[in-house]
């Protein structure tokens, strides 16, 4: 089951997109009926961009998959565990088991965990993307009313597949430790989760100690059962798509 476009916002997100896709293709003028008049081959594009969108999976990665991240000289380890996960798919789901990647900046991790969510899109799954900091904002201090914070909790505590992005970064100043009313919050959404068996995906820059040690021993404990620890190593690919790039504009 995908997400439906429900809010304001989403629904002008959406409206954009198909002027992008759709509005520029050739082969039909942006009518989405070709000249045998069957549906253009843009509409499916769309549709399937449009699951990308209503998952919030961030658009720097609807075109990223296992063959260009290898490519790009991704850790081939984490490939192969992901790799193994996207094609037991339905079993991790069933068993509520994610991959929680670990590592230094810029090795991956959220590329990994969003390849994941685009598959499981793909094969029809509920997915929702999160950074840690949006989690935080939606579910703890929302401020932009309730319809939307109602709209959050259901995708955090519903989706077959939640990822969570970059864990700790919703908490900058590490030594003071996570605020009480975060560290209850998120331990009700991921004890929901478990109870249910559905999958968490993360990634995050501390490694085991440091996350036990911010979030304490109930969250951890839940992270634990429900998600295998994967290191992501490797040299900054960030700073290597630069490189490229600068390559490709003087050459
Ligand atoms: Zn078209």
């Amino acid at each position: 089951m995908h997400w439906l476009v429900e809010t304001p916002e989403q629904v002008a997100k959406v409206h954009k997109l198909k002027k992008t896709i759709v509005g520029s293709c050739n082969k039909c003028n942006g009518t989405g009926i070709d000249k045998t008049g069957e549906q253009c081959g843009c509409m499916h594009e769309f549709r399937r961009l449009t699951y990308y969108l209503m998952g919030n999976l961030p658009e720097i990665t609807w075109d990223k998959d296992l063959a260009s991240f290898a490519e790009r000289g991704g850790d081939k380890k984490a490939i192969k565990y992901t790799e193994s996960f996207i094609n037991h798919l339905d079993k991790f789901i069933k068993n509520g088991i994610g991959p929680l990647f670990y590592g230094d900046y810029g090795t991956g991790k959220t590329t990994l965990a969003c390849i994941i969510g685009k598959e499981a899109i793909n094969a029809g799954k509920s997915v929702w993307f999160y950074t840690m900091a949006e989690f935080v904002d939606d579910i703890v201090k929302n401020q932009s009313g309730y319809t939307q914070r109602d709209i959050a909790s259901l995708r955090a505590e519903k989706s077959e597949i939640l990822i969570l992005d970059d864990f700790g970064r919703e908490n900058p100043n590490q030594k003071s430790g996570l605020q009480s009313e975060i560290r209850t919050k998120m331990d009700k959404i991921l004890r929901i989760r478990a109870d249910q068996r559905l999958v968490t995906i993360g990634s995050t820059n501390l490694d085991i100690k440091k996350t036990a040690n911010l979030y304490g021993q109930s969250i951890f404990s839940i992270l634990q059962a429900s998600m295998k620890f994967i290191e992501v190593k490797g040299s900054d690919l960030r700073q290597k798509v630069a490189d490229t790039i600068w390559d490709k504009i003087i050459e």
